[in-house]
């Protein structure tokens, strides 16, 4: 289909799901990553594979050498030597690696979407204990502490509800370690996101949008269309195209947006690659978002972003605790359920909180989706209790 090779720095489960695509298109994908068997690497036998760090200059200028386009399924990145080879002209880099400088720091990601008037709830910057006063005096209590850059399924963030959790929050945050700031807490009605795509030459489309369901931070369930007042659902549609078009270059982006009581849509982050609210597309979409991306990069039509399911639903099957077997009780519910789809990732390591594989459910309707969905909803709480 296109005898362009890929590179992707990363190799977790958006790059096994990125491998996954490109295979159906005989389109070769060469990950850089240090563990030898990274989900990525497990499912496409090659000996093309680097195993070492997606920070480290000369494994990612070893990877340019050796295929001609680069992308990431993660944003933390050495984005110093990606910008370095796209200024020598040396290979093509997508997204854009000022687009991932941009983003890999929450603080500089928020400045960049204010200054483009996308709305984003208010932050400050912290640089010490002075600095916190300054945004209890702002934003009053609660406010979230959050870490500028490396975060991921909330391991940067610790809600601040008093004086009292402000030395555990720093504690937890690296005592200064890491560049930190400050959001005002967002008391939100929901949360929705949205994936875009978007090709070389600017053409965009969007998959629906979604209502996502965190625990402690962390994304446990998608569901689609979310279930919304049109109005609404088009705003937050305009809201994350109007936000993508600030960044440079294509590929997919994930947009994270909370919605207000009163209607606002505030844009929490944004990710340069593909989401885990989009696993969905997998299943319930006409072209999944791995594969619009792969596409997208490539220079290749995008594919329709429509459901072809009137309802879906993605179930995180996050680690319980190193015991595997536990872990995976809610799979083993959705062996029998109707238009179940499991995912599971081939971690060695089950740790708390790990993503070790996904469910996607799709169904006829809405209530069909609940019934399909509650089974399995209600094994997870009742291993989390
Ligand atoms: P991801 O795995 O999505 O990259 P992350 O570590 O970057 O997560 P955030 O997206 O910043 O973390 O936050 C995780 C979750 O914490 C959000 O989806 C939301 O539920 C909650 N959250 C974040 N910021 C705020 C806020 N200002 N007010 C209220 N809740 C928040
Ligand atoms: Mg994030
Ligand atoms: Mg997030």
């Amino acid at each position: 289909m296109n005898s362009k090779r890929i590179g992707v720095l990363g190799g977790g489960q958006l790059g096994r799901m990125l491998v996954e695509a490109a295979s159906r298109l005989n389109i070769s994908i060469t990950i850089l990553d240090i563990p030898v068997d990274s989900p990525a690497k497990q499912i496409q036998a090659t000996s093309r594979h680097i195993h070492g760090d997606f920070k480290d200059p000369l494994k990612i200028q070893e990877l340019a050498q050796n295929v001609d386009i680069l992308t990431i399924e993660i944003e933390h990145v050495n984005v110093e030597t990606l910008e370095t080879l796209f200024s020598e002209k040396k290979i093509e880099i997508h997204p854009h690696p000022f687009t991932i400088r941009i983003i890999q720091d929450k603080f500089l990601q928020k400045t960049h979407l204010s200054q483009n008037e996308i709305p984003v709830v208010d932050f400050i910057d912290i640089s010490d204990r002075d600095s916190i006063n300054i945004a209890v005096k702002k934003f009053g209590y609660p406010l979230m502490l959050k870490s500028k850059t490396l975060a991921y399924d909330g391991r940067g963030n610790h809600i601040i509800k008093s004086e009292d959790d402000i030395t555990k929050a720093l504690e937890t945050l690296g005592n200064f370690q890491n560049p930190l700031y400050a959001e005002r807490w967002s008391p939100f009605v929901k949360e929705l996101a949205v994936m875009v795509v978007r090709s070389v030459d600017g053409v965009m489309k969007s998959y629906p949008v979604v209502e996502t369901v965190h625990k402690e931070n962390i994304c446990h369930l998608v569901i689609v269309p979310a279930q919304h007042d049109n109005i609404i659902l088009g705003r937050a549609k305009e809201i994350a195209e109007k936000a993508v078009l600030t960044f440079k270059g294509c590929g997919v982006f994930g947009v994270e947006m909370f919605l207000m009581k009163d209607g606002q849509i505030y844009v929490n982050e944004i990710a340069p690659r593909p989401h885990n609210s989009g696993h969905y597309t997998i299943e319930a979409c006409q072209t999944s978002q791995y594969e619009n991306h792969i596409r997208s990069i490539l220079n290749m039509p995008i594919g329709s972003t429509s459901l072809k399911v009137p309802a879906a639903a993605m179930i995180n099957v996050l680690g319980k605790s190193d015991n595997l077997q536990e872990t995976l009780s809610p799979c083993v519910e959705a062996l029998t359920t109707s238009g179940a789809t499991i995912h599971l990732y081939g971690k060695r390591e089950c740790r708390k909180g790990r993503k070790m594989g996904h469910i996607t459910i799709v169904a006829d309707s809405i209530s069909q989706l609940y019934e399909r969905i509650n089974p399995i909803l209600k094994m997870i709480d009742e291993n989390d209790s």
